[in-house]
This record gives C-alpha cells, structure tokens and sequence, in this order.
C-alpha cells in the first residue's frame, strides 16, 4: 500500500496499519514530515459543528482522539477551553437553533452576556459551549512518526502521477524517475484535488491560504476560543498564556507561498488589543500561514467512489478542522484498506457525494 502525504491522515493511516500487523507499506513525502496544514494548524477540537454529520463526526473523532491519548508517545495536552460566539444581531437566531439541534447530542451551550467573561472588552450577548478545546498537534504528529518510522517506508520524493490501468491502480510515479507498486490512498491535504486530477479523477479540493499568528504571553487571562463574528477575527491562548488565533480575510482560493502580510499581521493585532484588556500594545512573537484544503460543501471527503479504478482512496478536503479529526480517520480508513471494514461514515463522506446530491453543509469554517 501506498499512503501518499505525510500529515495528521497518512500517519495516523499508518499508525493504525501497523497495528493491524500490515507489513507493506510505503509513506511518500514531498517536503518533510507536517510540512502541509498539520504542522501549521491552531490546534483546537470542536464537536459545535452546523451540520449534524459533522456533529456526529465530532462525537465520535474527539472521543477518539482523548482515547489514543493514552496511547502516545508523547502527551498531545488535549485540554478543555471552551469555544465563546460574540454574537450580532444577524446570527443570534441562527444560535438558537444550532443551539436546539447540539442539545439534542448532548452538547448545549449558553447564551450569556459576554460582560461574564472578564477578559473581554464587549458588551452584549455570547454563546458559550464548554465542551470545545485544545491540544498540541506537534506532538501527536511526532508521536504517530515514532510508532512507524522503523516499520514502513518513508520516501521523501514528490508523486507526480498515480498510474491506472485497465480500472485498476498499479502504482505512483515519483518525480526522482522512481515507480512504486501499490494501491494508493491520498492523504495529500490541500494538494490531493491537483494530484488526482493528473489521473483525471476529479475531487474538488482547493488550497485556500490562512494566515496564524502568536502574540507575547498575557499569562493565562483569555482562555476559551473567541469567535468574533462581525469581524472574523479569532483567538485562544496557548499553555504558555500567549494569543494565538487568526482572521477570516478574503483569502483567495489557489497555491501560493508561506508568507504573512504585515496588514493582516496589523489587522489581527488591532482586533485582539480591542477586545482583551491588557491586550493594548501587545507585540506579535510570530506568524505563519496554511492552506485549509476547502471542499464545495466544507466537509472531508473519505472512502472511494465507486466508478473510480479499484485499488484508489482518498481521506482528505478537511475544510479547515482536519487535525482534530486525523486520529480517527486513520482507523476508519486502516478499518477500511485493510479489512474491508466499512464505516457508516465512508459512504456519508464518500467522494460520490458531489455527484448524487447528498453533500453536508458546513456553514462553522473556523
Ligand atoms: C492556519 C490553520 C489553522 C488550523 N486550525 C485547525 C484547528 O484548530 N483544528 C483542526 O482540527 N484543524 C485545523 N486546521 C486544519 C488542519 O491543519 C488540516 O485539516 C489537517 O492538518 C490536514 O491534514 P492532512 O494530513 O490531510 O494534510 P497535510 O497536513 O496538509 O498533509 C499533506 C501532506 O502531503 C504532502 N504532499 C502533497 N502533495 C504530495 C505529492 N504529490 N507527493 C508526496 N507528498 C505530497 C504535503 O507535503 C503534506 O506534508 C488548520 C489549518 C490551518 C492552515
């Protein structure tokens, strides 16, 4: 088996294929281990998602993911926050019946004023959900990286080409001239959508570029995630008390570079010293950018399709909340590569789903 993509999803793919005694397996890297979006994210989890098969997901991805937990190497820190909504007038009703739909699963939040939460320089109304929060993607990424790297293979070569013959996949063609046999699951983040469309399979997933910055510590005064809604702009802190979070600019859709932008960078700063107190004149300590790897309904796609050629996965098109999830996408997927065991999830997040109409909405792109 070939995984191809060295993030949260092919390690945790191969986690999961080690575990389950599969010996042949080949990961292929482009760059370097975490070099796309799980080694660039916020690392938050949340289960308040607007459409209940992401909420469903959520459920189950999150309680996986405090259950591997024990598992690790190294300690992931997952730890609760809470996510906090600074409302407007224009989405409060949208709340109540979010708010109506997340107690139905359990997971209710309040409508409080935001005068509660001390650390706010803003009046009016809030929602809280309690269950949210975060952890530390590194070390879930260095800890699914020890488990396999004296197992499988890690190439670090670019696939140029995923070769098909006859309605069935043979192997990949990497950039150093090289051929590899195998079936092939892509776990290519932002990249899979260009990759599988040189095979001339096409699953729309597109690069969109995020810009995350960290400002100098406030030492633990702002402790849930912060949702401005009006602004886009969102913060949380680290363990070490410093601001991390970013702003929802109109960033457009396609490759490019890595780099920040001192308006954004300035933008950011202005929103956070406007709304923390103590926050007036806080330095940024750094800053650095992403791609989320958007899909047209903002939900993963996982699984296959059933006219694609036998031997072809894909887990991949996050949206943006990939890396909560990257634990157990691996063992749906592991489930479903090694043992044909089939997830209910795999046909709701199948790739078939463009086509047939069944797509899942996702409004809550944080
Ligand atoms: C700024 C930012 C903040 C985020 N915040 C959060 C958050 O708080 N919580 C959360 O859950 N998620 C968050 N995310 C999203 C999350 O990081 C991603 O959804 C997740 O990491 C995707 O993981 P992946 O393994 O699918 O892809 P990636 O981590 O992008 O890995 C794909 C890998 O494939 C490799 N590759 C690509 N093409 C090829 C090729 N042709 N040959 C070989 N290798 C190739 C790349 O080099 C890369 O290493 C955030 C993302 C960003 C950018």
């Amino acid at each position: 088996m070939i995984i191809i993509g060295a993030g949260g999803h092919g390690l945790s793919l191969a986690y999961h294929l080690k575990e389950k005694g599969i010996s042949e397996v080949t990961i292929i890297e482009s760059h370097r281990v975490g070099y796309g979006s799980s080694g660039r994210n916020a690392s938050r989890y949340r289960y308040h998602f607007y459409n209940k098969d992401n909420v469903r997901f959520a459920l189950d991805g999150i309680n996986y993911l405090k259950r591997i937990k024990n598992k690790l190497k190294y300690n992931p820190f997952i730890y609760t926050t809470g996510y906090l909504w600074l409302l407007d007038e224009r989405n409060k009703e949208l709340f109540k019946s979010l708010d109506s739909m997340w107690k139905s699963f359990g997971i209710g939040g309040k409508f409080m004023d935001c005068s509660n939460f001390g650390f706010l320089k803003r009046e009016g109304e809030c929602y809280f959900a309690p269950q949210d929060g975060a952890f530390h993607h590194d070390y879930i990424l260095y800890s699914l990286f020890e488990e396999i790297k004296d197992s499988y293979n890690i190439l670090y070569d670019q696939v140029d080409r995923i070769q098909i013959s006859s309605g069935k996949v043979k192997g990949v063609r990497l950039s150093s001239g090289k051929f590899i046999q195998g079936d092939v699951i892509v776990t290519a983040g932002a990249w899979s959508g260009k990759l599988l469309q040189n095979a001339g399979i096409n699953v729309p997933i597109e690069p969109e570029k995020r810009e995350i910055f960290i400002t100098e510590d406030l030492k633990f005064r702002v402790k849930p995630l912060v949702i401005d809604l009006s602004s886009g702009v969102y913060f949380s802190h680290t363990l070490k008390g410093e601001i991390i979070g970013g702003i929802d600019l109109e960033y457009p859709r396609g490759f490019s570079d890595f780099s920040i932008s001192l308006s954004s960078l300035l933008k950011f700063r202005m929103y956070v010293a406007n709304l923390v107190k103590g926050a007036e004149g806080i330095g940024i300590l750094r800053g650095w950018s992403g791609y989320y790897e958007m899909t047209p309904d903002h939900s993963h796609i996982m699984g296959y399709s059933e006219n694609w050629p036998e031997g072809l996965y894909i887990d991949s098109g996050y949206s943006g909340h990939g890396m909560m999830f990257s634990p157990y996408s691996g063992k749906i997927m592991a489930d479903l590569v090694a043992d044909n065991r089939k997830s209910e999830f795999i046909d709701i997040f199948s790739p078939s789903r463009f086509e047939s109409g069944k797509t899942i909405d996702e409004k809550m792109v944080i």
